[in-house]
């Protein structure tokens, strides 16, 4: 196993990853404040994220959540001190299902022999983010300024981007998924692609080629454009499948087969795709 430690992809920008579920954090050090991206599924995780931030800088620490799932935002208490920043909708989305997202993975460790994480999720206070955007917002670090970007309903209805423009990187949380499908659970099918094209044609981030996904590999833009063009083409088929009238989820299924998709996440998309029409 490859040890979790931050590694830099431009000068002063770096990102951890770790061993569950592939989660990327991020960090980019200003010369008078550094903001964590996303903060890990539970306290002792955010626990040690914050000490792996103290031995790169003593910095003042600000923080943003990509959006409201889980292991982006629950290691929050261990940033307590901290000006943690989202898109509005994530602070509404995690008050209604914070506790619904933590029976659900509490039993699922429970089901997978994982006590310990099972009691750290449920020892683990759930902590909102309290400095809200709605829209495109910059944030002064000293010497360098990122700008938390928004670009539509996609991953969630919610989803921040973080845009290092002097640097040309990108922190996209869910939008950009490595190594596995987008997740479709929460998500807008039908919108999200041009969500992406909306977050990648901002002055802040149309220069960017280091793009950070929520979970795997650190991508370039033109792995971002093809899962923009393969999202693309998820939605072109379900919105003819949905024009047709009648369609039902085995129908839009059938549909959005070809796409490099697995069958799970194109039910649920269906699900969701269905869900949203009403
Ligand atoms: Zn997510």
């Amino acid at each position: 196993m490859a040890e979790v430690t931050w590694r830099s992809v431009a000068p002063g920008v770096y990102v951890r990853r770790h061993d569950e579920l592939n989660l990327n954090c991020g960090l980019v050090l200003g010369e008078r404040r550094a903001l964590v991206v996303d903060t890990r599924s539970y306290h002792q995780h955010g626990v040690e994220l914050a000490e792996s931030v103290r031995e790169l800088t003593d910095l003042e620490v600000v923080v943003v959540n990509t959006h409201a799932h889980y292991d982006h935002c629950f290691g929050n208490s261990a940033f307590r001190d901290s000006q943690i920043y989202a898109h509005v909708g994530a602070a509404d989305d995690l008050r209604r299902t914070g506790e619904h997202q933590r029976d659900q993975i509490v039993a699922h460790m429970r089901s997978t022999d994982r006590e310990q994480i099972a009691l750290d999720i449920e020892s683990t206070e759930i902590v909102l983010p309290f400095y809200l955007v709605e829209q495109d917002t910059e944030l002064d670090l000293g010497g360098r300024t990122v700008e938390l970007v928004y670009g539509g309903r996609g991953h969630t209805d919610h989803d921040l981007g973080v845009a290092v423009p002097d640097a040309g990187v990108v922190f996209a949380g869910d939008l950009v998924e490595e190594g596995a499908d987008p997740m479709m659970e929460d998500a807008f099918p039908l919108e999200w692609a041009a969500t992406l094209r909306s977050l990648t044609g901002k002055p802040s981030t149309e220069v960017a080629d280091v793009w950070v996904p929520g979970h795997g590999d650190v991508v370039d833009r033109d792995f971002v454009d093809r899962q923009t063009a393969q999202l693309t083409q998820l939605a072109e088929r379900f919105a003819e499948v949905l024009d047709g009238g009648l369609a039902g989820v085995d129908a839009l299924m059938s549909a959005g087969r070809g796409l490099s998709l697995q069958d799970q996440t194109l039910r649920d998309a269906a699900v969701r795709a269905l869900e949203l029409r009403t």
